[in-house]
């Protein structure tokens, strides 16, 4: 069982790396990508965790935005994480979202939510990337909203008056930094309406342009329609299809393994990186 998603403590998860590592083995993973958002903190727990039979598949979820302002996740996977092009691109965009948290506690506080940053900044783990779930948990903690799902629902999503974005890469200039770091791209939810604005099919050509390798087709957040099309995209431009749980911990209902990756996919996208950089004990 593949499933090439998963989120730790390191962002907006919440298990521990640790936690994970140990849940997935007991699901019957048997490889495993750990892709925090815009971090690699969550590598070396990942690592000292690990146990046979499982592989581990080190990655970040980084966030992008296109030019025209559109919210775009790309997996990068199996990339040197001691390179610095990439390190500072993820860095950047870490420093990017406390601003960006500020903005929308401003626009919550002016409507009469209470929540300070201070309670954001107490929600969030030690040192995770800092992410609209945290806000959740702090309005859950202040009584204002009884779960993430609600906080989303009602408060933070895409489409809402109190969504901002932060400054991040293009898309393809995410994917160029993961092929110069030697790793793989593929891009996360292509097709997940429900978030907000998704890119158009034609956006795909100039993905593949830049390096794009793989295209998460199997995840929870598109509709059996969508997956249909991501498929007939993916056989148009040769590129791997990937499916997986995108797992939160309790942050979230996606149970891991609940959509999966089949091994001649993950064959050819780990033989597509510039060495073999899958982990095993
Ligand atoms: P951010 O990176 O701060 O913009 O937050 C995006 C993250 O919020 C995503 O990666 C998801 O983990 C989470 N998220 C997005 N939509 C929802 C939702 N409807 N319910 C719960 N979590 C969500
Ligand atoms: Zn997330
Ligand atoms: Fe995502
Ligand atoms: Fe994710």
């Amino acid at each position: 069982m593949i499933d090439l998603h998963t989120h730790t403590t390191s962002s907006d998860g919440t298990d521990t790396p640790f936690a994970l590592i140990n849940k997935a083995l007991s699901a019957g993973i048997t490889t495993l990508a750990v892709t925090d958002h815009d971090t690699t903190s969550s590598w070396q727990e990942a690592i000292s965790a690990l146990r046979p039979p499982m592989s581990l598949v080190l990655g970040s979820e980084i966030s992008t935005l296109t030019t025209s302002g559109i919210s775009v996740h790309m997996l990068g996977l199996l990339f040197d994480g001691e390179n610095l092009v990439m390190q500072s691109m993820l860095a950047d965009t870490r420093d990017m979202r406390i601003p960006r948290m500020r903005k929308m506690i401003e626009l919550l506080i002016i409507d009469g939510y209470n929540v300070t940053i201070e309670d954001v900044m107490l929600a969030a783990p030690k040192g995770a990337t800092l992410g609209r779930p945290h806000l959740a948990d702090a309005l859950v903690a202040n009584k204002i909203v009884a779960s993430r799902e609600e906080a989303f629902a009602e408060l933070l999503n895409n489409d809402s008056k109190y969504y901002v974005s932060h400054a991040a890469p293009t898309p393809e200039e995410a994917i160029r930094c993961i092929n110069q770091a030697g790793g793989v791209a593929v891009i996360a939810h292509p097709f997940a309406s429900r978030r907000g604005e998704v890119i158009s099919a034609s956006t795909f050509t100039s993905l593949v342009a830049a390096g794009l390798h793989g295209i998460e087709v199997n995840h929870r957040d598109h509709s059996h329609e969508e997956r249909k099309q991501l498929e007939q995209i993916a056989l148009e431009l040769d590129l791997v299809q990937t499916g997986s749980s995108d797992y939160h911990g309790s942050g979230k209902l996606n149970a891991l393994g609940e959509n999966l990756t089949d091994p001649a996919q993950w064959e050819r996208l780990e033989s597509l990186a510039l060495e073999r950089r899958v982990v095993t004990v």
